[in-house]
């Protein structure tokens, strides 16, 4: 299993990374990027089975990696879900209609990122 996990807060990062091994996957099942240029370039170096990333961010946004995603490469049916602070209703179905497969605002608790895990993992 690889995950990679895009969210400009180093902080952020962390945080996610670290529910991610509370859920029992190991550290080298993960690579980061700051941005989505960097998720962009690791994507196109390597497979990921789900990417979960954040919205804001500078360079390349969440919502534009997204659509890329899903309009070239290698990952057009990889799980995404997106981890934000964006909770509006129009910014959730903007995402959706991009292709996120599911959706998380922050703070978020390490039971709901296992769910929503799992229910995109075992589609
Ligand atoms: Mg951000």
């Amino acid at each position: 299993m690889k995950i990679l996990i895009v969210d400009d807060s180093l902080t952020m990062r962390r945080i996610i990374g670290n529910v991610v091994v509370q859920l029992g996957f190991s550290k080298d099942e993960f690579d980061e990027a700051e941005d989505g240029v960097k998720a962009w370039t690791l994507l196109e170096q390597g497979h990921y089975d789900v990417i979960l990333t954040d919205w804001n961010m500078p360079n390349m946004n969440g919502l534009e990696l997204v659509q890329k995603i899903r309009a070239t490469g290698a990952h057009l049916k990889t799980p995404i879900i997106m981890i934000t602070t964006e909770g509006g209703k129009g910014e959730v179905i903007s995402a959706l209609k991009a292709g996120v497969n599911n959706y998380i605002v922050k703070p978020f608790s390490a039971e709901v990122l296992k769910e929503k895990l799992d229910g995109v993992l075992n589609k």
